[in-house]
């Protein structure tokens, strides 16, 4: 069983957005997000919010909106089973 942290994976999904991921990472990713749900659902957040930002109605989104997007950007995740 391949085991990765919280922090790891975090790491691999922000890279796997970026530059997409080289096959060990991508299965390693792939088995923690089996086994963990905090990372599933931080995962989501990550596609949520890149969508939404990315959207061209975004650009209309007032400052308030932004910094409310940021700052559940830097929430740390809540402990889980999965973390280490
Ligand atoms: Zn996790």
């Amino acid at each position: 069983m391949i085991r990765i942290t919280c922090r790891r994976a975090a790491e691999l999904l922000s890279r796997s957005r970026d530059e997409g991921l080289e096959g060990m990472n991508r299965l390693v990713l792939a088995v923690h997000l089996g086994i963990c749900s905090n990372c599933r659902t931080y995962s989501r957040q990550l596609g949520w919010i890149e969508e939404a930002l990315n959207c061209p109605s975004a650009a209309g989104l007032s400052e308030a909106a932004r910094l409310r997007i940021v700052r559940v950007l830097e929430e740390p995740l809540p402990p889980g089973p999965g973390n280490e």
